[in-house]
């Protein structure tokens, strides 16, 4: 068997296009546009570039950015203050604070700050609680992008054996909940699981989110599961001093096996950014007390 690739690039294309439409709607609705604020302290280079990718991407989708770069020695005190300003600013829609920050701040104190309801990452304890009992909040954006990846390639989830390997606040919990909700029956597989090889197996749906490259290999694999790669992991490439990314998953041998597998890069990674556009504009709906059906994006 050679596995279908499902193609994340393609699939937050038209989210973004559709994203782009609802906020041409909503600028229209409200007289003015969705703004998301994204805060970096510091200036560790992956951080920069992601910042500059997000604020781009805001842009093209017809959106407000506001960017706002403190020194890496912003106290917490002032970084605590700035997030009270976005909070206060009715321009602002949602708040994203670039991780990780400074060892001096206290991440969980700063996101804490963040109103609720402007938390387009859904790290707030309060977002993570409305997901786990099923109330509208925010989803982390990650995992969201993973359950609507598999959510087009399989239709309804229901019954079927979900195994996640991670259990981290950001990936790994969240897709547990949102697979909940779907029914699944879903295992958490973690750095302390007795026999992973054999959990995995058991999955007709495998989420990878580990940090570890190329470790899920096809022989753990269930003939025609679905496997979603989360990792990111830079590895040496073929030519002297140049790297490649690869995956959590060893993809050659998988595809082998499974009957549908995101690659990567391309598979999950492109979702994520998309998936907080979406946030966005949904939390510029909601401020606004507009409606936006369920389903709209
Ligand atoms: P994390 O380090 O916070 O969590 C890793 C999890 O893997 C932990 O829960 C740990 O228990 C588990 N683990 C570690 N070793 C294991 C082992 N040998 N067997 C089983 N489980 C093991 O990482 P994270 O933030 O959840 O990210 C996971 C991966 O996803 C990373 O590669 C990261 O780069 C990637 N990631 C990608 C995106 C994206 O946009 N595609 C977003 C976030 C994270």
């Amino acid at each position: 068997m050679t596995a279908a690739v499902i193609d994340g690039k393609a699939f937050a294309a038209t989210l973004r296009a559709r994203v782009g439409e609802l906020a041409t709607a909503f600028e229209a609705k409200a007289g003015r546009k969705a703004g998301l604020a994204v805060v970096l302290v510091g200036e560790d280079p992956a951080s920069q570039v992601y910042v500059r990718s997000k604020g781009k991407s805001t842009v093209e989708a017809g959106m407000n950015s506001f960017e706002h770069k403190l020194p890496a020695d912003t106290s917490e005190a002032d970084l605590l203050a700035t997030v009270e300003q976005l909070n206060a600013d009715p321009a602002v829609d949602g708040i994203l604070v670039q991780l990780p920050l400074p060892r001096h701040i206290d991440e969980q104190k700063v996101i804490a700050a963040i109103n609720p309801d402007k938390d387009v990452d859904g790290f707030h304890v309060t977002n993570a609680g409305r997901l786990a009992v099923g109330q509208p909040g925010f989803v982390p954006c990650t995992p969201l992008g993973c359950s609507m990846l598999l959510k087009d390639k399989l239709g309804d989830l229901s019954g079927l054996d979900a195994v996640v390997i991670g259990r981290s606040n950001i990936v790994g919990k969240p897709m547990a909940q949102l697979l909940i909700a779907e029914s699944c029956t879903v295992t958490v597989a973690h750095s302390r699981t007795k026999n992973l090889a054999d959990v995995v197996r058991r999955a007709d749906i495998v989420v990878a989110a580990v940090g570890r490259p190329e470790m899920v290999k096809g022989d753990w694999i269930k003939p025609g599961a679905t496997v979603i790669d989360v990792g990111i992991n830079r590895v040496p490439g073929a030519e002297e001093g140049k790297t490649r990314l690869v995956g959590d998953v060893d993809y050659a041998s998988a595809a082998t096996v499974a009957s549908a597998i995101t690659p990567v890069p391309g598979g999950v990674g492109p979702m994520t950014i998309a998936v907080l556009l979406r946030n966005a504009l949904v939390a510029a709906y909601r401020n606004e007390g507009l409606d936006l059906a369920a389903d709209a994006v």
